[in-house]
């Protein structure tokens, strides 16, 4: 093996093991970063935080003589397609509807053969029903709202076939300023 390609293999490898150690130290039912006490043991490699050890989980359930699984409270569910754990959090949904949004984005971009009306009106069918559904029952904090509308508006240049630089008053401007005035996701939840 030439030495460049053994160096790029070898950091690779690096990465890879970072990656995974940063994947350890979250806890892998709520997600949040665990204390540096929590060893992975021979039985445990990646080891809940100890709030969710020791969260009281009904056991011993069954039906129809078979065990019920039972799952953590602050595991995300999916319940009539939409992503909330008990605590009534919805960061899961949120990273659902972002990753769609990204996605699609990406999509547009490697597409670049589909003509500008079929791209506007892929969006229209995928993104338009993706926040309307889940949009009004979950809760958007502001700042994640901000990035929402930042991916909204950048698969909308990526439909026109626009750079990313492009001036985002195009869209969000009214009509009669000179604005293509899109649907934006403050209308559309
Ligand atoms: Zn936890």
């Amino acid at each position: 093996m030439p030495i460049t390609l053994r160096n790029t293999a070898l950091k690779g490898k690096e990465a890879w093991r970072i990656n995974l150690a940063t994947m350890h130290r979250q806890c892998p039912i709520c997600n949040k970063k665990k204390g540096n006490c929590h060893f992975p043991t021979q039985l445990h490699l990646n080891p809940p935080c100890l709030e969710c050890k020791h969260a009281w989980k009904p056991s011993g359930k069954k039906y129809n003589g078979t065990a019920l699984k039972v799952i953590h409270g602050k595991m995300p569910i999916r319940l009539l397609g939409i992503r909330y754990n008990m605590w009534l959090d919805s960061t899961a949904q949120r990273r659902y509807v972002m990753d769609e949004i990204t996605e699609m984005a990406c999509f547009l971009r490697k597409h670049r053969d589909l003509s500008i009306e079929n791209s506007l009106r892929l969006i229209e069918c995928t993104l338009a029903p993706l926040l309307a559904f889940s949009g009004p029952v979950i809760i958007w904090p502001e700042k994640e709202f901000k990035r929402l509308t930042a991916a909204f508006v950048r698969c909308n240049k990526e439909a026109w076939q626009m750079s990313p630089n492009t001036s985002t008053a195009l869209f969000t401007f009214p009509k009669d300023r000179g604005g293509l005035q899109i649907k934006m996701p403050r209308a559309m939840i």
